[in-house]
This record gives structure tokens, C-alpha cells and sequence, in this order.
């Protein structure tokens, strides 16, 4: 399968090359061709298969010119294994079609360890095929930093340095970073806040002379590879409830726009999705666009829910790609007309975009009621994100006839703040991190200068 970036001017590459690669070289992400199909047979004949089976086959068509099927299965059935939950990503259900799906039950307890444990591996297996070596770098204001760390940890072929604002990340997340302890990790506390973080990274991939020779590889939901690990447990889901024979739908809480991206690529592969409702917080240009046509950068506000507290969501791209029938000369514009101003899609398009999505907003104050509400009604604890998809799920469900599924990105006590305001108790870190506070940690305070920055990246990672 090949790969094309989206503003139409990169080579096409091929899995692998797309996996190193991260953004492509005309500033596009990339997407596949061609998209798999399922028929709904085919994808009924799943209904028995584990997690890991189901993932190797929905997976396999990505990857097949690269990676063998026995490697395949190896890294899938090992990724799955990791996590402490035998259904992988179990449901539950807390009303009449009202479900969650818990995706917290990998190692950091959010949703980003489906694809970084594999991500990990993939890139493990491709470095050691090719025999090079690569360099992670990446900006993380929480839960991306440590599950990249927990994917990449027990590489041999990997080195990784992930930037976090100094005192400005939770104790939870910080410690799930600095608490382990592995010679190819890096842990930077740099003295700025995110964006500080983020434009280090951004200005390192542009001139990655520093590295003398060694390339950097990204884990951001820009790689391909993360967006296909998501599919899967749309499929998962589905099947749990009576899919493919009949319709769900999904409320996805939304950030980058990867997950439910992921979402979208399931519904176009071939499953039965009635609805995809896209949950936002008080930054909500994807609410914006998809209910108004109003694409215009708001000013980034501190939320709740952290994780979704982003201004720009880069895999938007991706969707307006299709929804401009694949011209990337047409979203290279778009995409140069909004780096200054606001921008509104052509009204066919934007009807497309809204025949696909629905869209919500919560703040802070409706997601700490729905917590405490959830909460007294079934005895469940929500964490601030699953909240807010929740509550979006409900404002938007167009039939409720049909299962409304929800999926839970991370576990409550990554996220205590929501949960205390709520007047409910903080939970307790689940056993095997209930010494999290006790173990040491590895960490190094930076100035905020990419000189700086750039000197330790290169005196620290491991040559060939
Ligand atoms: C990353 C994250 C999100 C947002 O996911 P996107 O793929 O960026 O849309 C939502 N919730 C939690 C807990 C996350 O860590």
C-alpha cells in the first residue's frame, strides 16, 4: 500500500518509510492511497476473535508489503498482552444504549497507549530490518509523553527525549514520565510552558543537522501508524453490541482530531456507523466548523480536560483531504490562508463535512455536574474527557434506538481536579503504580534555548 501526503506535492512512500517519517516533506500528513474494505460478512465472521486477532486483521492490509504476518502477529499479540484488562478495551454500560468504552487499560491508563505500544514496536522491528538507529523527539503537556516512553522504552534501536513544561504538568503524569528508568529515555523539563516545548521540537525536525548524520522519527498523531493502531477498537466495539449487523454510534472526545479520524476510516472501511459526534471543550474550533463553517484559531484556554486543550487540531487535514476529493493543491492553500486567518470551506464541502459530523462544546462547569451525576445515578466515575464525550453523546444522539457509545480516553485518577470539584473522593491509583509517588525520578531542568536543548539531544543519544 502507498502512502500520499495531503497537500499533494511529497513522494508517495511506502508503510514503512511513512512510519519514520512522520510529516511529510511538503508540510502534508500523510493517508493511505487507498483505503481497505470490509464487507459486513466479512467483518461479522470476526465476532469471536480477541482483541489481538481482530487488531491483526484489520491492521494487516496497512502494512502487508512491509512486514510479514507472523511479525505482525508477534508485535499485536505482544502490545495486547500488556494491557491489564482481558477484553482490552471492555464496555460498560451506564444506560438504556448508553455505553463507554474503556480505553484506559493500557500502561499510563490512557487511550494513547493502543497505538504507541505498537508504534514502539513497529518501529523497533523496521529500524532493526533496515539496521539504523532513530531519534524520538516529541512535546508532550501530559499523556502523550508517557505512553511514547512506555512504547519506546524496550527498544534497542530507538533513543527518546520528550519535552515537558517545567512545574506544569500533574504529579501523576509527570512521575508516569520521570519514574522510569531505561537508557534510551530522556525526560526534559524545560523551562517554558507547552508551546515552548512544541516550537523546540518543530524548529529540531526542520534542521536536524545538530544529530551530525541520525534522523528524528515523530510519535504525534501527525504518524500514520497511530491513526491506524485506532482503528481497531471501533471494530471491537461494534462487534460487542451487535455490530456490523446493527448500526452504533460514536462520541469521541477530540483534540488533535486522531481518534476520531480513526473513527471515520472504520466507517469508510466498512462498518456500520449511524453517527460520529465530535466532543470538544471550551476550545472548540472543530465545534466551530462543524456546526458554523467558522475556521478561525480561538485563544487557547486551560480547561478540565488538558489533554483536549489544543487550538489547532493538525489531523482536521486529513478529513478536509477527502472531503476536497484528494486536491492537495486545494488544501495546500486552504491550509497557507489559515496560518494568518480565519477560513471557511466551500459550502458543498462543509455540507459534507456535516453530513459526516455532529458536534458539541462542554465547559468545565456541565462536565464536573455530568462526573457528580454519573457518579450518584450508576456509582461509576468518570474521568474529565470521557465526561465531555458523554455529555456530547447526548446533546447530539439523533436515535435512540441506536447504541451511543462513548469512548473513555483515560482513566479518572489521572485527572483527580474534575473529580474533587465534583465533591466526590479522589480514586486511587490502581496497584501496580500505587508506589508511583515513592519511586525515584529522572529528569533534567533546561533552559528554554534550543541550543541548549539541541547540545543535550546530541551528547546523550546512543550512536549506531
Ligand atoms: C490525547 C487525548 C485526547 C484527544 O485525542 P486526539 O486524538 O488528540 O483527538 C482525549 N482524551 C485524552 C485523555 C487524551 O489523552
Amino acid at each position: 500500500m502507498k502512502y500520499i501526503s495531503t497537500r499533494g506535492q511529497a513522494p508517495a512512500l511506502n508503510f514503512e518509510e511513512v512510519l519514520l517519517a512522520g510529516l511529510a516533506s511538503d508540510g502534508g500528513l500523510y493517508v493511505p492511497e487507498m483505503l481497505p474494505t470490509f464487507s459486513t460478512e466479512e467483518i461479522a465472521s470476526w465476532a469471536a476473535l480477541p482483541y489481538h486477532e481482530l487488531a491483526f486483521k484489520v491492521i494487516q492490509p496497512f502494512v502487508s508489503d512491509c512486514i510479514d504476518d507472523a511479525d505482525l502477529k508477534k508485535m499485536v499479540d505482544e502490545t495486547y498482552a500488556a494491557f491489564d484488562h482481558s477484553a482490552v478495551a471492555p464496555l460498560v454500560q451506564l444506560g438504556s444504549n448508553e455505553w463507554v468504552l474503556e480505553l484506559f487499560h493500557g500502561p499510563t491508563l490512557a487511550f494513547k497507549d493502543f497505538a504507541l505500544q505498537l508504534l514502539g514496536r513497529l518501529m523497533d522491528h523496521v529500524l532493526a530490518k533496515r539496521g539504523e538507529r532513530l531519534v524520538i523527539m516529541g512535546a508532550t503537556s501530559g499523556d502523550t509523553g508517557s505512553a511514547a516512553i512506555e512504547g519506546c522504552r524496550h527498544s534497542d534501536h530507538l533513543d527518546i527525549f520528550i519535552l515537558h513544561p517545567h512545574k506544569r504538568v500533574s504529579e501523576v503524569q509527570r512521575r508516569q514520565m520521570t519514574t522510569v528508568k531505561a537508557d534510551n529515555v530522556f525526560n526534559i523539563a524545560l523551562q517554558g510552558n507547552f508551546d515552548d516545548c512544541q516550537q523546540m521540537v518543530k524548529d529540531s525536525f526542520a534542521d536536524q543537522a545538530f544529530l551530525k548524520g541520525l534522523k528524528l522519527g515523530a510519535v504525534n498523531s501527525i504518524n500514520w501508524a497511530r491513526i491506524m493502531a485506532q482503528i481497531v477498537y471501533y471494530f471491537a466495539a461494534s462487534l460487542a453490541v451487535g455490530g456490523p449487523q446493527r448500526p452504533v454510534a460514536f462520541s469521541v472526545p477530540t483534540g488533535n482530531f486522531g481518534d476520531i479520524f480513526a473513527g471515520y476510516l472504520a466507517k469508510q472501511m466498512g462498518l456500520p456507523i449511524a453517527q460520529l459526534v465530535v466532543a470538544t471543550n471550551r476550545n472548540d474550533i472543530l465545534h466551530r466548523v462543524i456546526s458554523g463553517n467558522d475556521m478561525s484559531r480561538g485563544e487557547l484556554v486551560h480547561t478540565l480536560s488538558p489533554s483536549m486543550d489544543i487550538m489547532v487540531s493538525s489531523n482536521f487535514e486529513r478529513l478536509l483531504f477527502d472531503v476536497y476529493d484528494r486536491d492537495g493543491a486545494a488544501i495546500s492553500d486552504l491550509m497557507a490562508r489559515f496560518r494568518t486567518d480565519a477560513v471557511q470551506l466551500d459550502a458543498a464541502r462543509w455540507a459534507k463535512v456535516r453530513e459526516l459530523f455532529d458536534s458539541q462544546a462542554v465547559d468545565d462547569e456541565t462536565t464536573c455536574n455530568l462526573i457528580r451525576e454519573v457518579h450518584a445515578q450508576t456509582g461509576y466515575l468518570l474521568d474529565p474527557h470521557t465526561a465531555i464525550g458523554l455529555q456530547a453523546g447526548r446533546d447530539c444522539n439523533r436515535d435512540r434506538s441506536i447504541p451511543m457509545i462513548t469512548l473513555a480516553t483515560a482513566h479518572p485518577v489521572k485527572f483527580p481536579e474534575p473529580v474533587i470539584k465534583a465533591g466526590l473522593e479522589s480514586p486511587q491509583l490502581p496497584e501496580g503504580m500505587a508506589d508511583l509517588f515513592e519511586r525515584p525520578e529522572h529528569y533534567e531542568v533546561l533552559a528554554n534555548d534550543l541550543s541548549v536543548v539541541q547540545a543535550f539531544l546530541a551528547s546523550h543519544v546512543h550512536k549506531a
